[in-house]
């Protein structure tokens, strides 16, 4: 299989970081997890595990957290389980779901790997490292477990899949836009520096950029919900709005794609 490979680490702010990249056919995607104060912020993919084994040795993790269940956020945690002997925390909803073999489109598989089964427990509002406490911020739209966690000590905020890119093109099928900026307003609450998120990486100005993905998808939810109310169909919003084709889309059948954009908005 021509899937490509590749693995960076680095430190920032304290933090050590190890992103993993998957490229198959013109389409690289990517991922990061995170390491502070023993805890480790999700797990990388399947696929790239020989890639991020080394980094979990070097590291001195006492903890793993994950931010959601997608496969390639919890694709090493059965090793660091099993291997490591580590114990796993992630939101009560989906733990049933990673106890099993996961069901995931094929082209998922594809590039992240089979997620094996592992066993987490339930994350509490706040859990603590050696140096800090942490706050556990229930953040949903982008999938319904999903968790930021915020460092109190250092202001550091791990956000998951809460941004990804300020400008949102595409999403999953079962992604919400009217949730995710609920998400986004509630993040905004709290008292945060540095952003790290887990396909962007480190984010600079990580408040403002956040801030500017909140605005962009309440320009984004009031336009659709004016053309909406013009009597237009989605699929000729999706043309007004969202006019260039992704290779996401077509790889995914459809998984991915702009039309659930405006779905997820004139359904609320
Ligand atoms: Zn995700």
């Amino acid at each position: 299989m021509l899937l490509k490979r590749n693995f960076k680490q680095q430190s920032i702010k304290g933090v050590q970081i190890g992103n993993g990249s998957v490229a198959f056919q013109g389409i690289q995607l990517n991922v990061h997890c995170f390491v502070v104060d023993g805890v480790l912020i999700d797990t990388g993919a399947k696929s790239l595990e020989k890639q991020f084994v080394p980094f979990f040795k070097q590291q001195k993790i006492t903890k793993v957290v994950i931010t959601h269940f997608h496969e390639d956020h919890t694709g090493c945690a059965a090793f660091l389980q099993k291997d490591l002997q580590l114990p796993i925390y992630m939101n009560n909803k989906m733990l049933d779901y990673c106890k099993k073999k996961p069901d995931y489109p094929m082209y998922r598989k594809l590039f992240w790997g089979k997620r094996s089964p592992f066993h987490a427990e339930a994350i509490e509002e706040t859990f603590l490292s050696s140096h800090a406490t942490w706050d556990v911020i229930e953040t949903p739209g982008h999938a319904i477990d999903h968790l930021a966690f915020l460092n109190r000590e250092t202001g550091q905020l791990f956000t998951g899949d809460l941004y990804c890119q300020e400008k949102t093109k595409v999403i999953l099928r079962e992604e919400s836009i009217p949730t995710i900026i609920e998400s986004l307003k509630r993040i905004l609450t709290y008292d945060f520096e540095d952003v790290f998120c887990c396909h962007a990486g480190y984010l600079e100005n990580g408040r403002a950029a956040l801030q500017r993905k909140l605005n962009f998808l309440l320009d984004l939810q009031e336009k659709v919900i004016r053309l909406y109310d013009d009597g237009m169909t989605p699929a000729q919003m999706k043309n007004t709005l969202f006019p260039k084709k992704y290779p996401i889309t077509l790889l995914s059948s459809g998984e991915w794609d702009s039309i659930h954009i405006i779905n997820s908005i004139i359904q609320k």
